[in-house]
């Protein structure tokens, strides 16, 4: 069984009392039984968001993660994966757009941390997602495919199963231009199918979740198709009642 579950990524904003604010507001919100929550602070605020959200039934997670495997070690600026497993982190998203694009990570870089983090327990949440170039030029589902198979062939089927693909369309991440829910619906279909051709069982229960301005105001219509299970969410999850309002729309 597929769950719904919405993830808040908060980039690299915020400082002590705007988390405090956010994550104490949020705790107020009305928030869906049925539907995963989680938020990804900054590294700094994930020991406060850890102290905060202990037993509430939201996760959290990291937006990044060190690609090598060693716990520690001389790696200046870097973050293991243990040490997002010791400050509790059920996820960490790994290929943002964002990380492709500013700072080089590559498929195989991506393929090296969705290994690392799955090693210690982690359940990476991968995103894909083309430019608006690919789009126009009609190699959305080519490259989204290319994407996933980078990571797929070298991690096997099976990672799959404690893992989350989030498709996010890079003309869509912090535009305010939301992918229409037929052409979000589309990309899911084709990374499903992507995914149907090693084990159709892990296809059917891998949660797929868009991301790509994302807001109380489209997310019924986007959850409404039968690919889209959640969403991975950026500027709306810095405000709790909005936040809220797109997770109680995944249930
Ligand atoms: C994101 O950063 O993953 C994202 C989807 O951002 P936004 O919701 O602001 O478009």
């Amino acid at each position: 069984m597929r769950s719904p579950l919405v993830v808040g990524n908060w980039k690299m904003y915020g400082c002590t009392d705007d988390v405090r604010s956010l994550l104490e507001g949020l705790c107020k919100e009305e928030l869906p039984a049925k539907a995963g929550v989680a938020v990804c602070p900054p590294f700094p605020y994930i020991g406060f968001a850890q102290a905060l959200l202990a037993d509430t039934g939201i996760a959290w997670g990291a937006q990044n993660l060190c690609a090598n495997s060693a716990a520690e070690g001389a790696f200046t600026g870097e973050v293991s994966a243990s040490m997002l497993v010791d400050m509790k982190c059920r996820y960490v998203i790994v290929g943002h757009s964002e990380r492709r694009t500013y700072y080089h990570d590559t498929d195989d870089l991506v393929a090296e941390k969705f290994i690392n983090a799955q090693s210690t327990g982690l359940e990476p949440i991968l995103c894909v997602g083309e430019n608006l170039e690919q789009r126009e030029a009609g190699e959305t589902l080519a490259f989204v495919e290319q994407q996933i198979l980078a990571v797929l062939d070298k991690v096997g089927i099976e990672a799959f199963e404690k893992a989350v693909i989030a498709y996010e369309p890079i003309w869509a991440i912090g535009t305010g231009r939301t992918a229409s829910p037929e052409q979000a619906q589309e990309v899911h279909a084709h990374i499903r199918s992507v995914l149907a051709k090693k084990d159709e069982l892990i296809a059917d229960n891998m949660s797929l979740l868009y991301g790509g301005s994302v807001k109380a105001e489209n997310a019924a219509q986007l959850f409404a198709k039968p690919d889209i299970d959640g969403a991975l969410v950026g500027g709306a999850s810095l405000k709790a009642a909005d936040f809220a309002a797109i997770c109680r729309a995944a249930e």
